[in-house]
């Protein structure tokens, strides 16, 4: 043990009341599925943590009736202070329950409870009180008199932020007065099902939530349903075309958020300091599965040196480990899938000529793990400059002048977010103007705040989801509507 050691500081477990199987939420209620049950592992363990139920689609067909009904029947016959008074209620119990959420999330997705605690599960609860706001002031919010709801709205959402991402799907759909089916991933369905337990305690009307569980192949069943009349996807971008060609010509409002390559640049004037905290934040945080990612840095040519060298001790003082570890920065990759693929984009990025640097970790005997590494000597043409690698790995690129980092950064087939760090603002707002990036920082980097909208260009997707633009995505405007 070092000098700077710390003791273990784990966050007990105790406060979670885990079922040994879940199944899927219906009609208020839960129900045995009709598809083949699956198993949640702790990607850092890779010890069961529950049965999960897998929604034929028989179940998805009584998921989607469920919310039809529930829609006609009462969600969109209340006022919209009623319907408020509902997500204010989820709030409050989102945050009453916040450290039991916190503690699942990290057991299941394998993110440290730093992170889940004063980062995912505080914002899924502000995101709550934020819609709830809206919900009986829509004719309000610039998008027309009196807009209407669309009807039934089908979500399938990512691992990388489940519950957050469900709380980004849900509270917009309830506050412009559509009902939901959401399918969490597979591999991190725990914290919806203890949402499902939130929405029984705050009493929603039974089916304006429905909450299943399962796969691709659910998720499909879902998106194609052919009585929602919105579609939200948030995922990798090979399974969002997908779904945009199914949808096409059915009616129904599709909004996209895909992935990312986002580039994170820095120029010679920035405050190096916070520059390196806001590189080891833009891509270490949530071991780098973050479609905002800043994976690509565009460092100015004449600090290079200076930013890897105090980037790489940076970094050799990261913590990997145990994600219910409260001095834990870096916890488990997700999956091992994931895991594979991180190490098979690393190995071609070093076959393809660039510089590999990996911090020192002990890495625990079992769990996925993988510990922070930067790629120096980029070239814009390599795979790990272009693909997204969803994982802990900076690429490093440089530029010389202002245009040449708007040209590189725009380099990609992606446009979802884009970091710049300098000591002036008129630079700022030069260079953030060009860039083809839904979102772009100033001297910060993956703030998230309600107000505030985000999506992508390009093959990031398309549509907005947070802000008053959020709102948009759920009720009927000229051009779009409702099937029914
Ligand atoms: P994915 O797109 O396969 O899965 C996302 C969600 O879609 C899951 O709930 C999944 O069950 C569901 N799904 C899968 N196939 C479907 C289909 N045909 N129809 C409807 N739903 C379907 O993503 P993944 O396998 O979890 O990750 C693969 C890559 O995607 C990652 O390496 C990363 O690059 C990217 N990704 C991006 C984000 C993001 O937030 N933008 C999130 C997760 C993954």
């Amino acid at each position: 043990m070092g000098f700077l050691e710390y003791a273990p500081s784990p966050e007990s477990t105790a406060i979670l009341h885990l079922k040994k199987s879940y199944g899927l939420f219906i009609d208020g209620e839960f129900r045995k599925g009709h598809g083949k049950a699956f198993v949640t592992i702790s990607p850092s363990t890779e010890e069961r943590i529950a049965d999960i139920a897998n929604a034929s689609e028989a179940d998805v067909d009584a998921a989607v009736k469920a919310a039809r009904r529930a829609y006609e029947r009462t969600w969109s016959k209340l006022s919209g202070a009623d319907r408020g008074k509902y997500l204010f209620r989820i709030a409050r119990l989102v945050q009453e329950r916040a450290r039991e959420l916190a503690v699942a999330e990290s057991l299941d997705n394998g993110k440290p409870i730093k992170e889940s605690r004063d980062v995912d599960v505080p914002l899924v609860a502000a995101w709550f009180f934020y819609y709830a706001g809206w919900a009986d002031k829509l004719d309000y919010a610039g998008l027309g008199p009196a807009p209407a709801s669309l009807g039934v709205a089908a979500q399938v959402i990512p691992w990388n932020f489940p519950l957050l991402m469900l709380a980004w799907k849900i509270a917009p759909a309830l506050a412009a007065g559509n009902t939901v089916v959401i399918k969490p991933a597979e591999t991190t369905p725990l914290s919806a099902l203890i949402f499902a337990e939130i929405l029984q305690q705050a009493e929603l009307p039974p089916g304006v939530v429905n909450i299943i569980t399962g796969a691709g192949d659910t998720g499909s069943a879902l998106v194609n349903h052919p009585d929602v009349n919105k579609v939200a996807f948030t995922g990798s971008t090979e399974v969002g075309r997908l779904i945009a060609k199914s949808t096409a010509g059915s009616g129904k409002k599709l909004t996209l958020e895909l992935g990312g390559k986002a580039a994170n640049i820095v120029f010679d004037d920035a405050p190096i300091e916070e520059a390196i905290e806001g590189i080891v934040n833009g891509i270490f945080f949530n071991q780098g599965h973050v479609c905002c990612a800043g994976s690509r840095l565009l460092v100015q040519e004449n600090v290079h040196d200076e930013v890897v060298d105090r980037l790489k001790t940076r970094l050799s003082t990261l913590r990997l480990g145990d994600p219910l570890d409260k001095n834990t920065d870096i916890g488990a990759i997700n999956s091992r899938a994931q895991l594979d693929r991180i190490r098979e984009l690393s190995d071609i990025g070093e076959s393809e000529g660039a510089d590999r640097w990996t911090a020192e970790c002990v890495i625990p005997d079992k769990g996925f793990w993988f510990a922070p590494t930067i790629f120096t000597n980029v070239e814009a043409s390599h795979r790990i400059a272009r693909e997204e690698i969803f994982g802990p790995v900076l690429s490093v690129l440089t530029f010389r002048t202002p245009a040449e980092a708007v040209a590189k950064a725009n380099n990609t087939p992606y446009g979802l977010s884009a970091g710049i760090w300098t000591d002036k603002g008129s630079k700022i707002l030069a260079v953030a103007d060009q860039l083809r990036a839904g979102v772009v920082w100033a001297n910060t980097f993956n703030r998230f705040d309600p107000s505030s909208p985000f999506g992508g260009y390009k093959e990031s997707g398309y549509g907005r989801e947070g802000g008053r633009h959020g709102l948009a995505a759920y009720l009927q405007s000229s051009g779009w509507g409702a099937k029914r």
